[in-house]
């Protein structure tokens, strides 16, 4: 299998953070997929040592490749601090080869590590996005959560207790008066009773019924 297939084994596609570049191949582990390229700025150069965009990669002290030109398909490779390629660079030849370092499927997003500096500037205060770190986030979200829960549980455990203890010294104590109550109405339905079974109102005069 040659380095570079002559039909690219990548496409330029969504990714979660917006564009990416993603294999259409399987992709070897140490194999080239892409070059990435652009001007060569000096920064002896004053024009050129103001050039600020993100696509900036720095060769050495003197020599940067501004990826921000069209054709320069590799910059839509975002980074990932756990990644699936590299990028090879040879200052001297002023070439950077983005490389496979691992065996990448047909689907996966290509990634490399853009380095600490970038990271520092560009990646840090808005939150890293790459699988990796949004992996990490998601444990660590998991892991609040159920510690949350946990606490939620031994709350309400405790709630319950505290319900439990309420309810027995209330029963001791009510328990008989409740009873008494009870047994006051049935005492006074059975009276009531008693005097409509006894006697009859008529004309507003009381008539005892004989049995
Ligand atoms: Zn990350």
């Amino acid at each position: 299998m040659p380095a570079i297939p002559t039909s690219k084994p990548y496409r330029i596609g969504r990714s979660k953070t917006g564009l990416g570049l993603f294999a259409t191949k399987p992709i070897k582990k140490g194999e080239k997929i892409i070059r990435y390229f652009g001007p060569i700025l000096d920064s002896k150069k004053k024009d050129e040592d103001a050039i600020e965009n993100k696509y900036l990669f720095e060769l050495n002290n003197r020599w940067t490749i501004d990826g921000s030109v069209r054709e320069n398909v590799a910059r839509y490779i975002n980074h990932s601090c756990k990644p699936n390629a590299e990028s090879d660079v040879r200052p001297r030849k002023r070439k950077v080869i983005i490389r496979a370092i691992k065996d990448i499927e047909p689907g996966d997003e290509i990634n490399y590590d853009y380095g600490t500096d970038y990271f520092k500037a560009y990646l840090k205060p808005i939150g890293c996005k790459c699988e990796a770190c949004e992996k990490k986030r998601a444990k660590k979200r998991a892991e609040a959560r159920a510690e949350k829960a946990l606490l939620k549980e031994k709350e309400a455990r405790k709630a319950q207790r505290k319900v439990e203890k309420t309810a027995k010294t209330t029963k001791s104590k009510k328990a008989p008066k409740t009873k008494t109550a009870r047994g006051t109405g049935k005492t006074k339905r059975a009276t009531s009773g008693a005097k409509r079974g006894k006697g009859k109102t008529l004309n507003g005069h009381r008539v005892a019924v004989s049995a």
